[in-house]
């Protein structure tokens, strides 16, 4: 049997039907030709479908779809909006960014840093939440981009991006968000909501990996210079043939969200899950009041994270985040959030998903009381808290 998979915030499952899409654009018989192939029929059709997936795409975020610049994922996506602003801007301004941040936003503003530009990080509270007081001090001086995540990939807090928009459209200074966890627990529109540059990532809502965008509001503040060039597809921002499979599978995957029924479903899955794991000694990492209704990182005092995580072999988590998972060092977000290094240590990130059903869950509570009682009665040094 294998294992219940509580990891959604790592990686989604491909829908089946999303699945069955893509395989038709692959082979002889399928709308396999190069979408800027403007001389024939095949490079119409697979046009076609590529644009159809764009619309889908911006529909969900309620954008028209000349927003969308198509990239590899989320990762490409942080890069071209952090990267391509501090050019088009001569390096010149402040860069503040998250604390907490995926490393697809810290590792560019270490580049950055590199490069010259000095770089801020907004601290977040002991809930996990930006401290925006802070970001309104910094604002004063001239800042070229903030770029802020939406909902953390490990402790699943949401930010208040409303209040951060707000702050940095007020000095005229654009916004970046990372919204690759936000699709389908919040009901993204950026209609009402003009953030400048919004990155997504597929796999995080049932559709490919490789595959994601940047979206650059009509009213963005700044165009971000492109990072790869050749061809000079996407408007001039982001050159490479597209892959037809990868965009009609994001583009479905994106029809088929529905925030409000999803965040409903994961929230009950999520809440029948910690009400079942209340009674051991473990405590939420993350204001509870702010979390997004699909994760719970959970801190076992007195337990060792990877030990706990090699006992729990009927139940797929992870600590930390997929990227950091080989790491043995301390999460970088718990340890902001004022965690010591020991409790640090000992958390784990469950996260629900679309699949994920009640009978899952009951299974999945009972195994961890067996294992995390079994394990504190073999380490009576107990808690460390
Ligand atoms: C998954 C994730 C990414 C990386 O997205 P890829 O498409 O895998 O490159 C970036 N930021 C956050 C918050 C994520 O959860």
């Amino acid at each position: 049997m294998r294992p219940i998979y509580l990891d959604y915030a790592a990686t989604t499952p491909v829908e089946p039907e999303v699945a069955e899409v893509m395989a038709e654009c692959l082979t002889m018989d399928g709308v396999f030709a190069n979408p800027a192939s403007r001389s024939h029929v095949y490079g119409w059709r697979a046009e076609e479908l590529v644009e159809a997936a764009r619309a889908q795409v911006a529909e969900m975020v309620k954008l028209d779809s000349r927003a969308v610049v198509w990239t590899s994922g989320a990762t490409e996506a942080n890069n071209l909006a952090l990267k391509g602003v501090f050019e088009r801007r001569n390096f010149q301004g402040q860069f503040i960014c998250g604390q907490v941040e995926h490393k697809a936003v810290l590792d560019v503003a270490q580049w950055l840093a590199n490069k010259g530009v000095q770089v801020r990080y907004l601290p977040v509270d002991q809930g996990g939440r930006y401290q925006l007081d802070l970001l309104a001090e910094w604002l004063k001086e001239p800042t070229a981009l903030v770029s802020l995540m939406w909902i953390n990939n490990e402790t699943g807090v949401v930010q208040d991006i409303e209040r951060a928009l707000t702050l940095c459209h007020h000095q005229a200074v654009p916004l970046h968000v990372d919204a690759a966890q936000a699709v389908g627990k919040l009901d993204i529109d950026l209609a009402h909501l003009p953030i400048d540059l919004v990155s997504l990532s597929a796999h995080k809502f049932y559709g490919p990996k490789g595959v994601g965008c940047l979206l650059v509001h009509p009213k963005a503040l700044v165009q971000p210079l492109a990072q790869l060039h050749g061809g000079g597809h996407e408007r001039g921002m982001r050159s490479g043939t597209l892959p037809t499979h990868q965009l009609v599978g994001m583009g479905l995957a994106a029809a088929l969200v529905d925030p409000v029924y999803e965040a409903e479903h994961l929230a009950a899955m999520r809440d029948q899950l910690w009400q079942g794991l209340q009674q051991l000694p473990v405590q939420i990492n993350g204001d509870l009041q702010y979390l997004a209704p699909s994760h719970l990182n959970l801190a076992f005092a007195g337990l060792d994270g990877e030990t706990l995580l090699l006992a729990l072999n009927q139940i797929a988590v992870s600590t930390g985040s997929a990227c950091n998972s080989l790491s043995l060092k301390p999460s970088y977000v718990l340890k902001a959030m004022g965690l010591s290094d020991a409790l640090a240590q000992s958390s784990l990130r469950l996260s629900v998903g679309r699949y994920t059903q009640a009978s899952d869950i009951k299974k999945a509570i009972f195994h961890i009381q067996q294992v995390v009682t079994g394990l504190l009665q073999q380490n009576p040094t107990g808690v460390m808290r």
